[in-house]
């Protein structure tokens, strides 16, 4: 008998009748005399609409209470499905974060789990009851709901699997696997048997949101078997794995892009050391996480500064920047927020060349405009302008032959 912990996505819970399915896919498993812990996450579009109706009120209001409201979704989800196993004949008892308890940080919205007292969910699993617990919420020091991140119902999941010691982590969701990029960007992308938490982590990173980045890391950290799977049809799914040698390593493994970019030019400054440190400083200390970065000398001797942030930081940003800008003397400032980051993503790449002017190349022949460019050793991302986002994917899925094999 396995213990395996179950998340089920917004989608999968997006309606009564979708999570008496769930019910009875849980059920099943019960039947076959698994032991089942279930996270779940709030109705698809749910959260996007507790977090619109608070930030009617301001949008810049306080954290912990966006996460009061935020958390509500989850509340409402696990009491459906336990009722909906109770309805089918399996014993279930809902638990909201604070419940088991999951413990974070107070860092509100963006919360680290720190901890996982298992002894209650282990009680109702030896007491053969199935434990519903609310994704995506837990409790800081001092009482209050904090939430993990959008996604965050992945990274409650893993956290759940390693401290219950669970055989697997199951992520359902409305994709069967882990696939080559975005099957809804391109519909030739193919689902992936096997991919490395190395490289899951950084097409997570990238912008593939099939899997919230922080439970990847998670995984990989405690060695939690990490399987994705479709909460409609049957069939193994993706299984994220340590690397494994006697595998033959494919070249790439997968495209991912994401949407969430802008960037942000300094032009015109005086070249002379501490220029860096002075535009990125500030922005840094407003808690605003910088990606990109390129720097390059013009000829009267100036440089140019560009950035990129997340396009909810771009605002921010450029406030900071314009005021940097005149201390330092640059000649001008611009922001942009139509633009995109597309990157390949391969352990293989690793030994070996050419697959950046593989990447450029391809991109070039469609016509498409490189902004910027950033590599590390299993990645190469490109920044480019949004409305070529879905040819750069297709241009790229097919150049690194990544289609689905007739
Ligand atoms: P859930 O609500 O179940 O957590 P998400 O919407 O967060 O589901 O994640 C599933 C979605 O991730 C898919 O519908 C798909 O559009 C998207 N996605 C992005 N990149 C990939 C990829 N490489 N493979 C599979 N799905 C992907
Ligand atoms: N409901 C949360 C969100 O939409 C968490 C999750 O779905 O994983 O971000
Ligand atoms: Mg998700």
């Amino acid at each position: 008998m396995a213990l395996i912990v179950q998340k089920y996505g917004g989608t999968s819970m997006g309606s009564v009748e979708r999570i008496e399915h769930v019910a009875n896919k849980v059920a099943s498993f019960r039947k076959q005399g698994h032991q089942v812990v279930v996270v779940v996450s709030a109705m698809s579009g749910e959260t996007d609409r507790l977090l619109k109706l608070a930030k009617a009120i301001d949008p810049k209001g306080s954290q912990r209470e966006f996460d009061q409201i935020a958390a509500t979704g989850e509340q409402v989800t696990i009491g459906l499905l336990a009722i909906a196993l109770q309805k089918a004949g399996v014993a279930s008892r809902s638990f909201t974060g604070w419940q088991v308890p999951i413990r974070t940080d107070g860092a509100h919205m963006k919360a680290r789990i720190q901890s996982i007292e298992p002894e209650a969910l282990l009680a109702a699993c030896n007491a053969g009851i199935v434990p519903v617990v609310a994704g995506f919420q837990g409790i800081t020091d001092d009482g209050s709901v904090s939430t993990l991140g959008r996604g965050g119902s992945d990274t409650t999941g893993v956290a759940l699997a390693a401290a219950l010691k669970a055989d697997e982590c199951q992520i359902y969701t409305d994709v069967d696997g882990v696939y080559t990029t975005d099957p809804r960007v391109e519909p030739k992308a193919r689902r992936l048997d096997k991919i490395t938490f190395e490289e899951m982590l950084e097409m997570a990173s990238l912008g593939s949101k099939v899997l919230q980045i922080r439970s990847v890391e998670f995984a990989g950290k405690y060695k939690v078997p990490l399987r994705v799977l479709s909460t409609f049809t049957d069939g193994p799914g993706t299984l994220i794995t340590l690397e494994d040698n006697s595998m033959e390593d494919p070249l790439i493994s997968g495209i991912a892009f994401s949407r969430d970019e802008s960037q942000i030019t300094v032009t015109g400054v005086p070249d002379k050391p501490g220029v860096a440190a002075a535009i990125l400083g500030p922005v840094g200390d407003a808690n605003v996480e910088v990606d990109m970065i390129v720097q390059n000398i013009g000829a009267d001797g100036s440089t140019d500064f560009t950035f990129t942030v997340s396009r909810g930081d771009h605002d921010k940003a450029l406030e900071i920047i314009k005021r940097v800008a005149g201390e330092l003397g640059a000649k001008g400032v611009a922001g942009a927020t139509d633009i995109v980051k597309v990157s390949v993503v391969g352990v293989g790449m690793r030994s070996h060349a050419g697959i950046a002017s593989q990447m450029f190349k391809a991109l070039a022949v469609a016509g498409i405009n490189i902004r910027m460019i950033s590599t590390s050793e299993i990645k190469i991302s490109v920044v480019i302008d949004q409305d070529y986002l879905e040819l750069a994917v297709r241009t790229l899925h097919k150049a690194f032959g990544l289609e689905e094999k007739k």
